[in-house]
């Protein structure tokens, strides 16, 4: 695993082992132990096992691997590609991703799902940190970039505007320089197009007063819906929260997908994927390493 947080590629990198950590973890904790584990703030048990988020994610990664930005043929070939049944995928992702490999076009599938609304799920949000990570020195084109991945599988204003908001915080994140949480989110805003998402994310900005987590997801939503808007101005408020404490970022959205009953893997991946991108040399306490699963032997890391 490349470390060198100088390069595009070894900043995404980063980005890509703590967005599975926190996937991994996220997934851990609905295990019948979890609740007991949040209350306790103990690791629980590995091996943690990612999902759908992470093997997404590898994709939108060894896309800008191979090609510096996303080429939308390559990525949607990639997802489908790498589609495993077993990995949590939700309904409609499920089916796009199969009628893909059948040979059907993206450009068709993708904006008929949801009766012709396309997607306003938190499915392009959860894999996107890593492409933030890859354009911090062009915050803009981040943003660019990250709507381009979104629409592949979500077209609706919100899926889109959900990862925009995830790319441009992990972007911002992973300059590295001090970091104020108000002006963490406000650069968020300046980026993410009106609608629900950037209502919810102006939201999160005026609840950072607030120290408990519990009670800034029962305001703003913690993935209840698996809808980018009601998972992530939650997420974001969580990583500004806490933008240098990767384990207690983790923590605290844990203990509101616990108790809210949230989609936890998806609220903990954005968080690590855009907290993960400021810790020290990169690299992941070893508890959270040793526990996490590797990533797929195919993703060029
Ligand atoms: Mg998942």
């Amino acid at each position: 695993m490349s470390t060198n947080v100088s390069t595009r590629a070894g900043r995404a990198a980063v980005s890509l082992s703590a967005l599975a950590a926190g996937d991994a973890f996220g997934a851990r904790l609905l295990e019948p132990d979890g609740a007991q584990a949040v209350r306790g703030r103990v690791l629980p048990p590995g091996p943690w096992e990612w999902t759908d988020d992470t093997e997404m994610a590898c994709s939108v990664y060894a896309v800008l691997y191979r090609c510096g930005r996303v080429d939308q043929d390559a990525l949607v070939a990639g997802f489908a590609a790498h589609y495993d049944a077993l990995r949590g995928y939700h309904r409609a992702t499920d089916h796009l991703l199969r009628s893909v490999r059948a040979g059907g076009d993206w450009r068709a599938l993708a904006p008929a799902q949801f009766g012709g609304a396309g997607s306003w799920g938190s499915g392009a949000a959860m894999r996107v940190a890593p492409l933030g990570a890859w354009f911090a020195d062009d915050v803009a084109e981040a943003a660019r970039q990250a709507a381009l991945s979104a629409r592949v599988t979500h077209t609706h204003p919100d899926g889109v505007a959900g990862a925009v908001a995830v790319a441009v915080a992990a972007a911002v994140a992973a300059r590295g320089d001090p970091l104020g949480s108000h002006e963490f989110l406000d650069e968020v805003l300046d980026h993410v197009p009106s609608g629900t998402v950037r209502e919810g994310v102006a939201d999160a900005r005026a609840l950072l007063i607030s120290a408990d987590p519990c009670a800034v997801a029962a305001e703003l939503g913690c993935g209840e819906l698996i809808g980018a808007r009601d998972t992530v101005p939650f997420a974001l408020w969580t990583a500004a929260k806490h933008h240098d404490d990767f384990p207690g970022a983790l923590w605290a959205a844990a203990a509101a997908g616990v108790r809210a009953g949230g989609d936890l893997d998806t609220t903990c991946a954005i968080v690590g994927g855009v907290v993960g991108t400021r810790l020290p040399g990169g690299r992941l306490p070893e508890e959270w390493r040793r526990r996490t699963e590797p990533l797929p032997e195919w993703v060029p890391v």
